[in-house]
């Protein structure tokens, strides 16, 4: 039995809360609470209207052929990429044991300062209308067909393993802070449901979301740039946000390339940079 809140855990019967990682009653691991949401039934099916609306758009401007190459490249190619900063991307290339902790894990064990306090606020307000209780578990990245990744939050575009992240990442069709602000969201309101997508449909919310601005005769390139937009600042960024539930290290790294930025990042982190991708090209060639 399934309702839009619970679900009953398929090892023991308990009705287990959609925001629970596992059943209380025998631990059974049910997955990540963010996906479960996303794959919930209103989430799919509002989704597959706004897909179908975008879609009958794109075909009513006779952008067929580039609707189904931006599919094809979504579906076939796209995966998560992390921006990470030049002195992370080094200590997580150099120490195997690392894992990546977000924000409020590191905050929260008194390891980091927190940012001041109106963006502490902020970061904090958006995280809990998201996500509750599980903001803590929340590492944030984007959705990239290749490795196109935000100058503005990193040095090093850092794309992970599709066998590492996609069972545990759902995808949001923007920055949160964006979303957040854009559906005037307030404590206690619901998410509004058809912006959020599970692995398998990523290639929907893309298409949902840039489908409807697709002209025939663009050129390939540019229809493959479509899904990250950034020229360094935050505000202006456009992308699709990955939310990746638990950490990562250098095992789930598929490649690191270096962010091209317009401001150069000063010399100690240039030279991080440099390591990061050295020693990581060098662990690729041992394994
Ligand atoms: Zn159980």
């Amino acid at each position: 039995m399934s309702s839009g809140s619970s679900c009953e855990c398929p090892e023991c019967g308990t009705l287990v809360g959609i925001n629970e990682r596992y059943c209380p009653s025998c631990t059974l691991d049910m997955g990540a609470p963010n996906v479960r949401e996303c794959a919930a039934r209103t989430e799919r099916e509002t989704l597959q209207r706004r897909f179908d609306d975008a879609r009958s758009k794109a075909m009513k401007n006779k952008a067929k052929q580039e609707w189904e190459f931006l599919s094809s490249c979504v579906q076939n190619e796209s995966g998560v990429v992390v921006a990470l900063p030049a002195q992370i991307a080094r200590s997580i290339v150099t120490d195997p044991r690392l894992v990546y902790a977000n924000y409020e894990t590191l905050v929260g064990s008194g390891l980091r300062r927190p940012a001041t306090q109106d963006n502490d606020r902020h970061r904090k307000a958006v995280a809990s209308l998201l996500f509750g209780q599980a903001d803590a578990q929340i590492r944030y990245g984007n959705l990239a067909i290749e490795t196109e990744s935000l100058g503005s939050y990193g040095d090093v575009s850092c794309r992970l393993r599709a066998d590492a992240v996609r069972k545990r990442t759902s995808f949001l069709e923007e920055n949160s802070y964006t979303f957040v602000r854009r559906h005037q969201m307030t404590p206690g309101d619901p998410i509004p449901p058809g912006y959020r997508a599970v692995w398998e449909n990523r290639h929907k919310l893309a298409l949902a979301k840039l489908g409807g601005q697709l002209k025939p005769g663009q050129r390939r390139s540019e229809l493959r740039g479509l899904l990250v937009q950034s020229c360094g600042d935050r505000s202006n960024d456009e992308f699709i946000e990955a939310h990746i539930y638990g950490g990562f290290t250098v095992d789930s790294i598929e490649s690191m390339t270096k962010i091209t930025k317009a401001k150069r990042p000063n010399r100690e982190a240039q030279m991080d940079v440099k390591i990061a991708l050295s020693q990581f090209s060098k662990r690729r060639r041992k394994s």
